[in-house]
């Protein structure tokens, strides 16, 4: 069932977004050759829970952290560790924020130095694949608009779209209906009225849309092992707009590799 939410709620997400994104913020500046993966995963703990905030993954149906660090052939839901970031990864970091009962949900995937245009290229059309789906994201529309928008937008470039995973509601719970997938028909699935409040979250494989599970019963990477990249907005629907109420403003700010491209 899908719960609308008040202006009021939409508050309070909005509050829970404004912690998320300089939480994403301060992970952004520590990113670098050498850094281990683990080490990020505290330092957002730290900084939500200073903000009086609460990591939302952490003990998750189990999961074992604040962040979902995924390196390279891995798509999502990687768990962080020892492993250290090195020239020519590619890393998404998920995190999500809980902030007086209300959730918000973000992604990014950064690039180091060196990784080939190809990737890159990878990067940039996830990136807008999921703008092209927030403009779907309107009253009146309905689910199928966006997952067809992303899907037929990236496909061109002969990528894979995962299908296992999709986005979803947020709200009191960090998942919630309706499921929002990458993939979809145009005019399909429910309709998008104001007060629903989404993730959307294209999850974009270089090769094959097919994935595995790793042994550690989380991390999902790609079949083939290609690179796969993520990004993630929570999103509030009005009647007349649709606001993005997570940000990337501060981990484009602090990410000292200016690596988007605006024409590719
Ligand atoms: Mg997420
Ligand atoms: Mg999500």
């Amino acid at each position: 069932m899908v719960h609308l939410k008040t202006a009021e709620e939409i508050e309070c997400i909005r509050a829970s977004a404004k912690i998320l994104g300089q939480a994403h913020g301060e992970v952004a500046r520590m990113i670098k050759p050498g850094v281990k993966t683990k080490t990020l995963d505290q330092r957002a703990e730290e900084f939500i829970r200073d903000q009086g905030g609460i990591p939302s993954f952490l003990k998750y149906n189990g999961f074992p952290a604040s962040l979902c660090i995924s390196v390279n052939d891995t798509v999502v839901h990687g768990i962080p560790g020892d492993y250290e970031l090195k020239n020519g990864d590619i890393v998404s970091i998920d995190c999500g924020v809980q902030y007086k009962g209300y959730h918000s949900d973000a992604a990014y995937t950064y690039p180091l130095e060196g990784v080939s245009a190809d990737v890159l290229d990878l990067l940039d059309r996830t990136y807008k694949s999921l703008h092209l789906g927030i403009a779907q994201a309107v009253a009146g529309n309905r689910i199928g608009d966006i997952g067809y928008t992303i899907q037929s937008f990236v496909e061109e470039f002969g990528y894979g779209v995962v299908r296992e995973l999709v986005g979803h509601g947020v709200g009191k719970h960090l998942h919630e209906d309706p499921e929002v997938p990458n993939y979809g028909k145009r005019g399909k699935g429910p309709k998008l009225v104001a007060g629903m409040v989404i993730a959307i979250e294209p999850m974009i494989n270089r090769g094959t849309k097919n994935v595995v599970q790793e042994k550690d019963g989380w991390t999902i990477r790609t079949a083939d092992r290609k690179p796969s990249a993520h990004f993630e907005h929570t999103v509030a629907i009005f009647e007349d707009r649709t606001e993005i109420l997570t940000t990337h403003e501060d981990i484009e700010k602090n990410y000292p590799y200016k690596w988007r491209n605006k024409s590719r």
